[in-house]
């Protein structure tokens, strides 16, 4: 006889954590299946273990600078299993910690993979048993996409291999211009290895405002990244200590490693979704309507396999609403606009709202602000780097409607800008906040000169 639950979660990643503890505060009957490991990308391969290795590669900054400070330093020297092995160790606390909540939650963990027969049936691929379920959560995220099947893909491997490596490359080749490619080139650049990039766009950051993309590779470029745009790698042969790697636009490059980092796509696959009759959207992944509610009424779907705002935070809080809705008594849609992020290169972005592009669609006039300067800790550092400031401004109402910062702590300020903006703030407000220094945010509320002003011939 198969167990009877309220919700049965697949997948305990970001968002089906939250929503199995939360419907279980309900009162629910919560059982989540995890195939892989508890936490998902963001804590086992994702944000977490990126960020910690950000950290690593960001003290080779540290230590050059310290000398324009007065610091004799002898030379430092880095161990990259030494690193691992501590990222792999704390992993596995958070692990352990994201387990313990869900037991505390009363939360019933089934290590197996998950497979819908129909759409209250579950089968537990591990050991064949079936779950009845009166609600589905479907929270299986996303995984790396290679793209095609080019001679040497084999090769080849994605952000989950990247963080497992046994060695440090000397050098390495990363395609892909988005910000997961940015930062593996970045922490491997501040680790030493000489990277090389490759996008088949025509400059990285695709979506991003033109000027922060222009901006940071300008920055990435200064610190030794060598960035090929407008290519792709058609090839690849193992030659006998390395790599080679033939582009579109016939360079060959040699390296002792490859990383692809070409998109994600929704796991979608071999999870029962025809059986279940759950249709998928335009973009591949589930579609859903703003309650996160699939084309079965009883199934929802949550986080990266919706494909939707593909972020952490974001698939918590569909997780969250969900679980409100659905238990809670409380309707909950989840609102997608101005979400701010960040890209954790070096030098860091951070980005919320519209970009200056975008604003010029959506609105009829548009007054841009923009401040580019020298950050203060590079000028004793003798360090070749710029900071950049743009604020979107909807010339009619004041609104501030985007903000873009390309400079150290940019995913820190992006965060608090963040409110401002959700908070419909407007250059005025952002003008009658008194400047905090000396700091790089303090710019942000001094801009006091229009770098342009776009107006829509049509509306005017
Ligand atoms: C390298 C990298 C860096 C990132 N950095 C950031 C960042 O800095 N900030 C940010 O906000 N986001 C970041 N992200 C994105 C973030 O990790 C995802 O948006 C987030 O994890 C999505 O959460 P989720 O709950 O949808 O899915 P996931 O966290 O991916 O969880 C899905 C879980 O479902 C399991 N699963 C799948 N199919 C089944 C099945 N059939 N049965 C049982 N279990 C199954 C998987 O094993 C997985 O554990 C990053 C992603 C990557 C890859």
């Amino acid at each position: 006889m198969s167990e009877k639950v309220d919700l049965f979660v697949i997948g305990a990643g970001s968002g089906g954590v939250r929503a199995a503890r939360i419907a279980s505060g309900y009162g629910a009957r919560v059982m989540v299946a995890e195939e892989y490991r508890v936490g998902g990308t963001c804590v086992i391969r994702g944000c977490v273990p990126k960020k910690l290795l950000v950290y690593a590669s960001r003290f080779a900054d540290e230590f050059e600078d310290a000398a324009g400070y007065g610091w004799t330093l002898s030379e430092p020297k880095f161990d990259w299993p030494t690193l691992i092995a501590n990222k792999d160790r704390e992993i596995a606390r958070l692990e352990a910690a994201y387990t313990a909540n869900l037991d505390r939650a009363k939360v019933k963990i089934v290590k197996s993979r998950a497979v819908m027969l129909d759409p209250n049936t579950i089968r537990l691929a591990t050991t064949g048993e079936t779950v009845h379920a009166k609600h589905i959560l479907i929270a299986t995220g996303a995984t790396p996409h290679l793209g095609g099947d080019i001679p040497g893909i084999g090769y080849v491997i994605s952000s989950n291999e990247a963080f497992h490596l046994p060695q440090l490359p000397k050098r390495i080749l990363i395609q892909g211009g988005g910000y997961i490619a940015l930062e593996f080139a970045t922490i491997f650049n501040g680790l030493g290895t000489e990277v090389t990039v490759v996008y088949r766009g025509e400059n990285i950051l695709r979506g991003f405002d033109d000027e922060v993309r222009t901006h940071l590779r300008g920055e990435l470029e200064k610190r030794g990244i060598r960035i090929l745009t407008k290519q792709v790698v058609v090839r690849m042969e193992k030659l006998d200590h390395e790599l080679r790697v033939v582009l579109s636009e016939h360079e060959d490059v040699a390296v002792d490693q490859a990383m692809f980092a070409t998109g994600r796509k929704p796991n979608i696959e071999h999870i029962g979704l025809e059986a279940a009759g759950v249709a998928l959207g335009q973009t591949g992944g589930i579609a859903v309507n703003e309650f996160s509610q699939s084309s079965v009424p009883n199934i929802y779907a949550i986080g990266d396999v919706t494909n939707r705002v593909n972020l952490t935070p974001v698939a918590i809080r569909e997780g969250h609403a969900f679980a409100d809705t659905v238990y809670g008594g409380k309707p909950t849609p989840v609102n997608h606009s101005d979400v701010p992020t960040a890209v954790f290169s070096e030098p860091e972005v951070g980005v919320v709202g519209l970009t200056e592009a975008e604003a010029c669609r959506a609105l009829a006039k548009v007054d841009i602000y923009k401040s580019t300067f020298r950050p203060l800790k590079a000028t004793l550092a003798g360090r070749d780097t710029r900071t950049f400031m743009k604020l979107v401004v909807d010339g009619h109402t004041d609104r501030v409607v985007g903000c873009h910062i390309v400079g150290p702590e940019a995913g820190e300020m992006i965060q608090l800008i963040g409110v401002a903006v959700k908070m419909k703030a407007t250059k005025a407000d952002f003008d009658a906040t008194m400047a905090v220094h000396p700091t790089a945010a303090e710019e942000l509320v001094t801009m006091r000169e229009k770098s342009a002003t776009h107006v829509r011939q049509a509306a005017e």
